[in-house]
């Protein structure tokens, strides 16, 4: 378990660009370049933007209520959860030299996926809370499904965005301390956030959109997502976000991180699928006025795994964190009746425990 929270080093913004640029030439990233998914688009003030364009956001008539209730929602609790299943991380240990293809639900959007020979995480947080200061902000409702120290070697890490839930500096500076071989995959402006909590620049590698990445065997692929940054108020947008795909010689693999439901999924899907493993996240959609464009339902995160042509669809971002309105159970529940109503059974649309691991 990580406890504690390094002090985030805001960098001016000329010593920011340099780092950056010393990123991409140290590690390597490439830039977009994929036929029908280009580089990510600025406006004019140099934020980055949706494939759509600027996506309005709801107004203080909807966003002042939403907050109020979550004080009162984290203040009170509520009930439900995740089922638990124990893992005491053995088996993945040793699997880490055999590589059964395998993914293990940690909790919200944390995955450990083994394939081809490497082992990777996705958006890894093991903090207690999903926040900039480590006694308020939303707190964990469930353990990790496999604790940090017994965790296999991590060959590299993806982050799919700055947003607290999913960029845990904690996590990533633990990570990048217990092993000095660990490499990070982030989108384009978020390597200056990971160098001020203490990790190499040189062992970043940003990318933008249809940026490929070879790392431990496997190629990461950048691709986007629709959504947003920002870790605090005055950088939104400053950092890009996406999605990633991991391709590797027998095992394709998807990770969606955040986003709304929209187009680039039969995109993707086109250029990259079908995919063995898709996990796309099927919570915090409530209120819609907020969160539609940015995050998907579990009818929305469905529609979204079939039209990445993937095989198994990984129902995550549901149980962890009480992020939203909806109700703590609803997701899994409305993403298995969804599945069930599309003719797709538990082995195509999966509802994991936390700590469960599936083989694929
Ligand atoms: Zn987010």
């Amino acid at each position: 378990m990580i406890r504690g929270m390094p002090i985030t080093v805001h960098l001016p913004v000329p010593l920011g660009l340099a780092l950056g640029l010393l990123v991409l030439v140290a590690a390597g990233a490439s830039a977009g370049d994929l036929p029908g998914i280009p580089g990510a688009r600025r406006d004019s003030s140099g934020r980055f933007l949706n494939t759509v364009g600027d996506i309005p956001t709801a107004g203080p008539d909807v966003t002042v209520p939403f907050f109020f209730r979550k004080m009162i929602a984290s203040a009170t609790g509520r009930p439900g959860g995740p089922a638990i299943v124990p893992n005491d991380g053995a088996f993945l240990r040793e699997n880490a030299r055999h590589s059964e293809p395998t993914v293990t639900w940690i909790g919200h959007s944390t995955l450990l996926v083994q394939m081809d020979h490497a082992s990777f995480l996705t958006d890894p947080i093991w903090s207690e809370r999903a926040s900039p200061i480590a006694f308020a902000g939303p707190a964990r409702r469930v353990p990790p499904g496999v604790a940090f120290d017994a965790l296999p070697p991590i060959d590299f890490v993806l982050v799919s965005h700055n947003h607290y839930d999913h960029m845990d500096l904690p996590t990533l500076r633990a990570l990048a301390d217990r092993d000095p071989r660990t490499r990070f995959v982030v989108p384009l402006g978020n390597a200056t956030t990971l160098a001020g909590a203490g990790i190499p620049v040189e062992r970043v590698s940003e990318c933008d959109w249809g940026g490929r990445v070879p790392v431990a065997g496997l190629e990461v692929v950048c691709l986007p997502a629709q959504h947003w940054s920002a870790r605090g108020a005055f950088d939104r947008r400053l950092a890009l976000w996406g999605s990633f795909a991991v391709l590797g010689p027998a095992r394709r693999f998807y990770f969606t991180g955040d986003s709304g439901y929209f187009d680039g999924f039969s995109r993707i899907g086109e250029a990259f699928g079908p995919f063995d493993v898709a996990a796309v996240p099927v919570g915090a959609y409530e209120p819609t006025a907020m969160m539609r464009p940015f995050h998907m339902d579990p009818e929305e995160g469905l529609r979204a795994g079939r039209d990445l042509r993937a095989r198994r669809i990984v129902a995550m971002h549901h149980g962890t964190f009480d992020l939203t309105d909806e109700p703590i159970d609803e997701p899994p529940a409305r993403f298995r009746a969804a599945a069930s109503a599309a003719g797709l059974g538990p082995e195509a649309a999966l509802v994991l425990s936390i700590g469960e691991t599936f083989g694929f």
